[in-house]
């Protein structure tokens, strides 16, 4: 094989100005049932300063993803494939110890439940000032003040006596803006939200939606953002990404995705969530069944057997061939870009309203 061959099988190149660039991402866990494959050839990009969000039912690999770009999986049970480049560094090769050192000031994670990130063994001040000593080389006192400053923006009262609690003596809420604070103590170039925001009362959701903002404008920061919130996404998010069963299935803007939607699961799962006014009189539509098994994933399309459309494809592309998703604002179904949208005139925009 000669070098100019190699060089026509080479990924595409990632764009200047793509932050995080993650290309064909697989990840797989070994159990004890079998192979559960838990994201299945993902891509997608982030610019700095825009906010993506990602959209799914439960179990679609949205927390898989994110921990995987963190390097937080189990290296013994899990097999990671594909390209994850953050700022021009790869990080599925990367070592534990760059990893670690990344994870401190390049990028945070606020996680769906605080135990993950919080030790019950140290305070909570300890947990937030060590990593901002250790990765920003600052003094012990430079420390202390910023874990105090970041507790009282998420909004814990007290937060100089609070600095000494241990994580049980906060509240559930206290601990989830704890480890919010220590997310953003060190200004992460890159933060993912996992669900940040689902426990807290809708006064304090605003503030820290506000804190995120903050972060973004003054460093340029990028931010995942995962919720069940279309009011959020809309608030938040400049582009959105939809998985299901471990692929993303639909890209666009927020605008485009919410506006015209244009794939069977999107129009599904937007059928079954309430809409950004907040109208209560609103009918939810639940998508009918549910998701696969990822040990035994359907072939084709993996929405194939839940989907209402397939017998508007010819043939059986549905259940033997997966839809490939085209750069930019795209949906991966077979169905054709006309009847793409006449069902969404006909029958979905009108369920919607
Ligand atoms: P989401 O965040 O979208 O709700 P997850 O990313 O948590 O979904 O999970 C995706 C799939 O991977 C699920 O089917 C889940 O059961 C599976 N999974 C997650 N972690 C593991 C693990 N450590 N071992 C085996 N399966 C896992
Ligand atoms: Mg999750």
């Amino acid at each position: 094989m000669t070098t100019l061959t190699k060089t026509e099988d080479a990924p595409a190149p990632t764009g200047p100005e793509s932050f995080l660039s993650v290309r064909d991402l697989r990840v797989q866990f070994s159990t004890e049932d079998g192979i559960v494959k838990a994201v299945d050839g993902l891509s997608f990009d982030i610019e700095r300063g825009k906010t993506l969000g990602i959209v799914g039912e439960s179990g679609s690999g949205k927390s898989v993803t994110n921990l995987t770009i963190l390097g937080l999986h189990n290296p013994r049970s899990t097999t990671v494939d594909g390209e994850i480049v953050l700022d021009g560094k790869e990080l599925v090769t990367a070592s534990d110890k760059e990893l670690e050192k990344l994870r401190g000031n390049k990028m945070a994670m606020i996680f769906q439940d605080p135990l993950t990130a919080l030790s019950p063994y140290y305070t909570v001040g300890r947990q937030l000032s060590e990593p901002y000593m250790k990765h920003m080389g600052a003094s012990k006192k430079e420390a202390k003040d910023r874990a105090i400053q970041m507790l009282e923006k998420v909004g814990i009262p007290q937060p100089k006596v609070r600095f000494d609690d241990y994580p049980h003596q906060f509240s559930g809420g206290m601990r989830q803006r704890a480890m919010i604070a220590m997310a953003l103590m060190c200004d992460p170039e890159l933060l993912i939200a996992d669900e940040p925001t689902t426990a807290l009362d809708v006064t304090v959701q605003a503030q820290i939606l506000d804190l995120l903002k903050d972060l973004q404008q003054e460093f340029g920061s990028a931010i995942i953002f995962i919720t069940h919130d279309l009011g959020v996404i809309a608030n938040m998010a400049d582009d959105l990404l939809v998985m299901y069963a471990g692929r993303a299935v639909e890209r666009g803007t927020v605008k485009e995705v919410l506006g015209t939607p244009k794939h069977p699961y999107t129009w599904g799962l937007l059928s079954s969530m309430p809409r950004l006014d907040g109208d209560i009189h609103q009918e939810l539509t639940p998508i009918p069944g549910t998701p696969p098994s990822l040990l035994n994933p359907p072939s084709g399309c993996r929405f194939n057997p839940r989907c209402a459309y397939t017998d508007k494809v010819e043939g059986d592309l549905c259940t033997t061939a997966r839809p490939p998703l085209a750069d930019g604002r795209a949906a991966a179904c077979h169905l054709t870009a006309e009847q793409k949208q006449a069902i969404f005139i006909d029958e979905i925009q009108p369920r919607l309203r």
